[in-house]
């Protein structure tokens, strides 16, 4: 049989991009499109033609949002169906379809370049309003907006989300994400975004292989194609022939197989050759990914990305909506521990404020935007407090950068308690209060952070970001984002360094954790506790009972003595060669 690089070699019909969750699928492609329309502005002729032309394609888009919102109420509960509520409400809004009709009699202009207009208004309403809801409603406007443009101009529709499609898309929010995957999605492929774009982490929690940056991909791909994409190595084929399906069919079977024998490793401890014992904990992206952290063994949830939540609900939950959430899952993670990291809002993740921020990587993202909306913060923390009474929840802090940060949420976390002392609320008083090491400023200043808190937590996603100067989701650059980048090696030696100085425990959730060739060296650098997908932690498991912790801290300090990415990552797989340990890459 033809190995790999041969076949893909041979192919002509092979396209690449990053291998940014793990898998192979074969299935049909679902061209996910939201591209801009072309607007005519031109004059028009005859105004009751353009007047009945109008009329039709508003049927039909109530017609096709009617079977979208049927899919939705499907496929979710019914609080997110109601998404396209907001869309249902244009189509039905008297005072609009009046000025859109004037409008084409008096100006005499193409419906489609007055209906942009019309709706464009709200949106811009929509858009700079103080509510989140509102504003994360604007998106929801320019989908209809474009659905009436697209049906004036007599444009396809594929009718309806099919099931067990692979979705290829020019990019994908995390919301699309979520929402695509609730439709049994066997794959994601979209054109832009990096490896640890949010849209990339989301389908690893889910467990759904994708391929990002892949480069004209909606061009190259139809939709119903037939396509094999292999998340691993980041291949994809288009329409394979006979001999490919073949040897795809095999690797998912030997798939399968090695899945099986990771499974066996469930109950066996992440021990090192020589005893060292490494925490394994999971990062937890959505609600139901809870199951997946008990089934693969985590030793606890090392960071909850509460941001999700309103990702999922489409709105900021309440204090008691947030109790019971934190509280559900504190208490099914019991007696392992669970780190409730506080909204992580901005960057990429999506539209809070009602301004656009030229750079939003370097905006009001984080904690910053925590302290600058208060009254979002004591709510939270509130409601983190209140779940604590199991006395196995931690809180974490995001985006810090100084010391002032983390003095003003610890005074705001100690006003809370009191509340909650004065209202005789049950929590735990000694709740365990942490910090993510993610802002080279934080990096550098680690041991006196580590000073005022309970412990750290690295998020190598956004450190590495940062330190290089190159944006996490942006394809264009993702090959500048390296994360065995000597600076990066020593920057997280530093922060362990200087976090055992202070007493205090660290851990890594960062993407890079998940990355089977990095975690030798990590846990040479002297990290103990790794947070990743749960789905990941058998794969990483499987290499840390093949090593040796003595071996790995002498490479260790071989990475840290080296000056550039192309020695670092020789080391590193001169240490699996010499070793032998097998990559799950190289098994597949
Ligand atoms: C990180 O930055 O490494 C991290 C874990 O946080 P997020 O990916 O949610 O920004
Ligand atoms: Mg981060």
């Amino acid at each position: 049989m033809k190995n790999f690089k041969q076949i893909f070699k041979e192919a002509e019909n092979a396209i690449t991009g990053i291998a940014a969750a793990p898998g192979i699928v074969i299935a049909k492609a679902y061209l996910f499109t939201k591209e801009k329309l072309e607007i005519n502005d031109g004059d028009i002729s005859n105004i009751e033609e353009a007047k009945s032309n109008l009329v039709e394609a508003l049927a039909k888009s109530k017609k096709e949002l009617n079977k979208i919102f049927a899919i939705a109420k499907e496929k979710m509960e019914g609080q997110r169906a109601a998404i396209f509520e907001a869309q249902m409400m244009i189509l039905d809004d008297p005072i609009l379809l009046d000025n859109i009709n004037k409008r084409i009699e008096t100006e005499k202009k193409q419906p489609e370049y007055i209906v942009n207009n019309e709706i464009s208004k709200y949106q811009q309403l929509m858009a700079h309003s103080h509510e989140a809801y509102m504003n994360e409603r604007a998106s929801d406007i320019e989908d209809i907006k474009n659905r009436i443009i697209r049906n004036l101009q007599k444009k396809r529709w594929i009718s309806k989300i099919q099931n067990d499609m692979i979705v290829v898309s020019d990019s994908l929010t995390p919301s699309d994400t979520i929402l695509l995957s609730r439709c049994d999605v066997r794959g994601f492929v979209t054109e832009h975004g990096g490896l640890t774009s949010h849209a990339a982490i989301i389908s690893r929690s889910l467990d759904i292989p994708a391929v990002v940056g892949v480069h004209n991909v909606t061009k190259l791909i139809k939709d119903n194609d037939t396509i094999i994409i292999d998340g691993f190595h980041g291949y994809i084929l288009i329409n394979p022939n006979e001999e490919q399906i073949n040897f795809f069919s095999a690797k998912h079977e030997k798939l399968i197989e090695l899945q099986k024998s990771l499974a066996e490793l469930k109950d066996q401890p992440a021990k090192t050759i020589d005893g060292h014992e490494i925490q394994l904990l999971a990062n937890v992206d959505v609600t139901g990914e809870i199951d997946l952290v008990i089934t693969n063994d985590a030793k606890g949830i090392g960071l909850y990305r509460t941001e999700q939540i309103i990702e999922e609900l489409g709105e900021i939950p309440n204090e008691e909506e947030q109790t019971k959430i934190y509280l559900n899952l504190s208490t099914r993670i019991y007696p392992k521990p669970l780190i409730i990291r506080a909204f992580d809002i901005g960057g990429d993740k999506f539209k809070f404020l009602d301004f656009t921020e030229p750079n939003p990587f370097l905006g009001l993202r984080g904690i910053r935007l925590l302290l600058e909306n208060e009254n979002m913060f004591r709510t939270q923390i509130r409601a983190v407090l209140k779940a604590s009474s199991n006395k196995n929840i931690q809180f974490m802090l995001p985006m810090v950068s100084s010391i002032r940060e983390i003095r003003k949420s610890l005074a705001i976390i100690n006003e809370c308690k009191n509340e909650l002392k004065h209202e005789k609320i049950n929590f735990d008083k000694d709740c365990k209060i942490g910090i993510m090491i993610e802002v080279p400023s934080a990096a550098l200043l680690t041991y006196e952070l580590a000073e005022i808190v309970d412990f750290i937590s690295i998020g190598t996603n956004d450190l590495i970001q940062y330190l290089m100067a190159v944006d996490r989701g942006n394809d264009l650059v993702s090959n500048l984002y390296q994360e065995f980048h000597p600076a990066v090696i020593r920057t997280l030696s530093h922060i362990v360094k200087e976090s055992k100085r202070a007493h205090k425990s660290v851990s890594l959730c960062g993407e890079m954790a998940a990355d089977t060739l990095a975690i030798p060296l990590l846990i040479g650098l002297g990290l103990n506790s790794l947070s990743i997908s749960p789905t990941t932690i058998p794969y990483a498991k499987r290499i840390i009972r093949s090593i040796s912790y003595e071996k790995a801290k002498i490479l260790g300090d071989e990475c840290l003595a080296s000056g550039t990415v192309e020695e670092i990552t020789e080391k590193l797989q001169k240490f699996f060669k010499d070793n032998s340990i097998t990559r799950t890459r190289n098994i597949i």
